[in-house]
């Protein structure tokens, strides 16, 4: 390994080392990068690599707030700024008991490479808190997001940092945090991405994870020479949430199969594909009736795999779309040996470093999360061009432009795995991951550079 790479990989792990998702998501952004440090002495000599892992500010806070049963409940709010060379801090909000910092460092740090990859002005960020919002009613979540905004709102700006939604944080929440910062600064301004269609919002942006991430997997297929596309492929989803729901649609408009979703309890397998009426009941159960996955097994009779991940099932395509490492290493192997030829990661950090090696060996086209789940940071950046503009675009415009920014973020990441991979697979088949970290990486350290050491 190189020098530099190692050392730098080594300070983290000495320096954090309870912060194991932060570890691995450097670990596999930092090995990657090895080609462009080699080619460039500029990114040693400037300390790119140990300023890059480092965020920019990082900010702790204490979330007070009372439940219906007039209890009075502590929770931690975090806010991770990473890095903001090109453009404003931008990335999600998570709530969810499992958040910590290393959770939302680990993803703050892919969000920087994401956001560049996008084309668009967008620096990196992450936040969140350990709050549950499972069982709660509306009323607590309201004052939830309240006392989370109480002070959150020190640290944002539409100019500054712009958070979105994540795990847990869909338009409800988004709507309780703009309410409450908008009331705090008596302005209403672009603050948040994600918000309603009357107040901000942009059209596809619930849509464009899942949407994008889709489109990701049929220029992966194209690049392989299938002019088919996902026309005909059957397909495995996991979760259930934002971006689940709208990989499956899009899948369906575009000709395949989706036999799988799942969420935290267990997975259904309906061979017949999750299409047509089963569609329809699946999104108003899991949007209107926030009801769990087995209904759909009890409502339909098919199978539900209780406590499983889908990835026994074969497919040609997998698309993981709930959490961070939901496919190990023996999932890996069971879905290359049942034939897969793509694995697109519509979930942030959904494979080990383990799993990514297999599917890299193994000719599986593999699509890593920043690159192909990048659908929805760009939609919210469109969302704040919008805002900016004060005008919004028609359905068709922002989907045409997402459209258009996926095709670009496939290129640019296959042209630099052309350019930069030093052992390239003799079938042709590209490392996105060494090609979305690096076409990522090199704009942002360019502007590091460029704008001297701070
Ligand atoms: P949602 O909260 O809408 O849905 C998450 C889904 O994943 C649910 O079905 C949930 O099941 C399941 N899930 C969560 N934790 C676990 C777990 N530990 N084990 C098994 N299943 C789990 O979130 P999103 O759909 O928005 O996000 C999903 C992933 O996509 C995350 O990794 C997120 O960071 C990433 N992402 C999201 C973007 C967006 O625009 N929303 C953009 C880019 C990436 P349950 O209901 O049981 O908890």
């Amino acid at each position: 390994m190189n020098g530099t790479v190692e050392n730098v990989i080594e300070t983290i792990k000495n320096r954090y080392p309870e912060q194991k998702e932060f570890q691995q998501a450097v670990t596999e952004v930092l090995q990657s990068l090895e080609p462009a440090v080699e080619k460039h002495p500029e990114f040693v000599e400037n300390k790119i690599l140990e300023r890059i892992v480092e965020p920019e500010r990082t900010v702790i806070f204490r979330v007070a707030w009372m439940d219906d049963n007039k209890q009075i409940n502590i929770n931690r709010g975090y806010r991770v700024q990473f890095n903001s060379a090109i453009g404003p801090y931008k990335g999600g909000l998570r709530f969810h008991p499992t958040v910590s910092l290393s959770i939302l460092k680990f993803l703050g740090f892919e969000q920087i490479f994401k956001n560049s990859l996008t084309g668009l002005s967008m620096g990196g960020a992450k936040g969140g808190s350990d709050f549950d919002p499972k069982e709660k009613s509306d009323t607590e979540i309201m004052h939830f997001c309240q006392a989370f905004m109480n002070e959150l709102w020190r640290y944002i700006g539409p100019d500054t940092d712009v958070p979105a939604g994540d795990i847990g944080v869909g338009g409800r929440e988004i709507g309780y945090m703009f309410g409450q910062y908008r009331k705090i600064q008596n302005a209403f301004t672009g603050v948040l991405t994600g918000k309603g269609l009357e107040w901000g919002g942009s059209f596809i942006r619930p849509e464009a994870t899942g949407y994008g991430a889709t489109y990701f997997v049929e220029e992966m297929l194209k690049a392989r020479g299938d002019e088919n596309g996902i026309n005909g492929k059957v397909v495995t989803i996991s979760g259930s949430g934002n971006v689940a729901q709208y990989a499956v649609q899009k899948v369906n408009q575009l000709g395949g199969k989706v036999v799988t979703v799942s969420d935290s309890n267990g997975t259904i397998y309906d061979p017949e594909g999750v299409s047509g009426k089963k569609f329809d009941f699946f999104m108003d159960l899991k949007q209107n009736r926030m009801g769990r996955i087995k209904e759909y097994a009890d409502e339909f009779g098919v199978e539900y795999m209780e406590g499983k991940r889908p990835w026994s099932i074969p497919c040609d395509i997998a698309m993981p779309c709930a959490t961070q490492n939901e496919i190990e290493k023996d999932d890996a192997e069971q879905i290359v040996a049942n034939g897969c030829i793509a694995v697109c990661e519509g979930a942030n950090m959904p494979s080990t470093l383990e799993a990514i090696e297999i599917f890299l060996e193994s000719g599986v086209s593999f699509g890593p999360g920043k690159a192909a789940n990048a659908g929805g940071v760009a939609c919210s950046g469109l969302e704040m061009a919008q805002n900016s503009m004060r005008i919004r675009w028609s359905p068709e415009e922002v989907e045409e432009k997402l459209h258009e920014i996926m095709r670009n973020i496939h290129r640019n990441a296959y042209e630099t795995a052309t350019m930069y991979d030093p052992n390239p697979r003799p079938d042709g088949i590209r490392n996105y991951v060494i090609g979305a970290n690096i076409a990522g990486f090199l704009k942002v350290a360019k502007a590091m550079i460029a704008q001297g050491i701070i």
